[in-house]
């Protein structure tokens, strides 16, 4: 990858949508796009610009002379929380009141260009869900290209949604629709997703209200994504290859371009590797702690960043755990349990103690990559299923929402790498799935699809030849050549 070498500098605007699993991959193509010569304005909302200084430290949104930090306003409530930020009302918030600020923000970033002979923004890269970011582009007459974080199969799933509705499939008609097997039906039209059930769909098909916020939410942003000049997933063509075909025909040009952090990772600069993004404050003890483990012999445990669960089944978790006899690093976010704070049995912690660490946040990536990690216990968020898959690392699957269930059913039964575990979580169930997973028959079939899995996301991001680098050479072609 060398510099581009042309008389003006492009500029690209990147906008997650403001959480841990979208700022993520999003920060990565920025990095990528910088290193390729783009100038980066990179923005956060206010409410994580502040998280950030304070679990990076003061500096850490210092950025570089050409990768610059801007903010926006998300539009809630003013708040001091070190937690989540409920998912309806950002996305309502943006929809309904982001563009404004965010055209004021494009004139403060032109303006600040000119007087300080930065570029202007010549394309805008928005998180797929942020989609009114597009009436911007087209109004500055600049390409946009869509960033949805999600897995292809995620997205499909709410590609489908008008379908859906239009089959009388969804709204369901009453709560009793949610138990008495209706969710199990077979939805046999879409050539990509053989087998597929209406309960694998993104979550918030689970809904008896017609005017359902989610769901309209996401039929408009899906109707949006036709507009825009790419859409790009960070997926691989090896993994999804099929659904991406299917998408392709409906949309504007799809690039699969992941996994980002393999790509990322072949690039030697030290001041972009700085610029870091988690939300919680990261505790490097957990690696140490792995170093002292032998090979493929610990579970990793994590739900994420949004995952809440009950103070009751925080403690089947536990004792299934603590009676499967396996070693575990188990990373309890300190907003993870709803109602009062995580509280587990103390003789839990004292039994547990020689072979169970728990922490409050950890840098996954290299968690997952590490080599004691036999098997993850995880909420098949897409950016944790896509670094075990890199990790080589089987999964029990957990989903909690969105397109989770989308992830965990191509997990288990197309991708040969996973075990779901009831929503209903019982410590039975976890121990004897954590025990087929670290030692049993079963767990050692998934372990071989996964390092083959690992094998693909190596050859997908090989420098000049895997199918991502060159779809990522293909999009920078794109914005580099096309005027809208
Ligand atoms: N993550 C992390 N440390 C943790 C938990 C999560 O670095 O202790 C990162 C993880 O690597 C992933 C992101 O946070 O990149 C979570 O995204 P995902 O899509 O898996 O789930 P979400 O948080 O959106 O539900």
């Amino acid at each position: 990858m060398g510099s581009l070498g042309l008389l003006e500098k492009p500029h690209a605007l990147c906008i997650p949508y403001p959480a841990q699993g979208h700022i993520n991959p999003m920060l990565k193509l920025a990095k990528l796009l910088n290193y390729r010569g783009f100038h980066i304005t990179f923005v956060n909302s206010e409410f994580n610009h502040k998280r950030l200084l304070k679990s990076r430290g003061p500096d850490s949104l210092n950025g570089t002379s050409s990768f610059q930090f801007e903010t926006i306003p998300d539009g809630l409530p003013p708040s001091d929380a070190e937690a989540t930020q409920d998912i309806p009302s950002l996305c309502k918030s943006f929809t309904e009141h982001g563009l404004a600020p965010f055209k004021d923000l494009l004139c403060k970033v032109n303006d600040d260009a000119s007087s300080s002979n930065a570029p202007p923004i010549t394309c805008i890269i928005s998180d797929g869900v942020m989609s009114f970011t597009l009436a911007a582009a087209q109004e500055l007459g600049i390409p946009e290209v869509l960033f949805w974080t999600t897995s292809a199969c995620g997205f499909m799933g709410y590609v489908q949604y008008p379908i859906l509705i239009e089959k009388g499939l969804i709204p369901l008609k009453d709560e009793s629709y949610m138990t008495n097997g209706y969710l199990d039906k077979v939805i046999d039209w879409i050539p990509s997703m053989k087998g597929i059930r209406l309960k694998d769909f993104p979550s918030f098909v689970r809904t008896t209200d017609p005017d359902d916020f989610m769901v309209k939410f996401v039929l408009g942003e899906v109707e949006r994504a036709k507009k825009a000049s790419a859409i790009i997933l960070n997926t691989f063509e090896e993994l999804e290859g099929d659904v991406v075909n299917a998408l392709s025909s409906m949309l504007p040009p799809v690039y699969t371009i992941g996994p980002l952090h393999l790509i990322l990772n072949q690039v030697d600069d030290s001041s972009l590797k700085s610029i870091g993004s988690n939300l919680w404050k990261e505790e490097p003890e957990c690696l140490e702690w792995l170093d002292s483990k032998e090979p493929n012999s610990v579970v990793y445990v994590n739900f994420g960043s949004i995952t809440v669960m009950t103070p009751d089944q925080l403690v089947e978790f536990a004792w299934g755990l603590a009676n499967s006899n396996q070693s575990f690093l188990w990373i309890i976010r300190p907003d993870l349990v709803t109602g009062d704070s995580a509280i587990l049995p103390p003789e839990l912690v004292r039994e547990t103690k020689e072979r169970g660490l728990l922490a409050s946040w950890c840098t996954q990536e290299e968690v997952l990559s590490h080599p004691s990690i036999g098997g993850f216990l995880t909420h098949s968020g897409w950016n944790s299923t896509l670094e075990s898959i890199c990790g080589g690392v089987p999964m029990i699957c957990w989903p909690f929402f969105a397109e989770q269930q989308t992830n965990c059913w191509y997990s288990c039964s197309q991708w040969g790498i996973g075990m779901e575990i009831n929503s209903d979580v019982k410590r039975d169930e976890v121990e004897s799935l954590v025990k087929d997973l670290m030692v049993g028959e079963k767990g050692e079939e998934k372990k071989k699809k996964a390092m083959e899995w690992k094998k693909m996301t190596e050859e997908a991001t090989a420098s000049s030849t895997g199918s991502s680098y060159m779809n990522l050479e293909k999009m920078i072609n794109q914005l580099l050549i096309s005027p809208k």
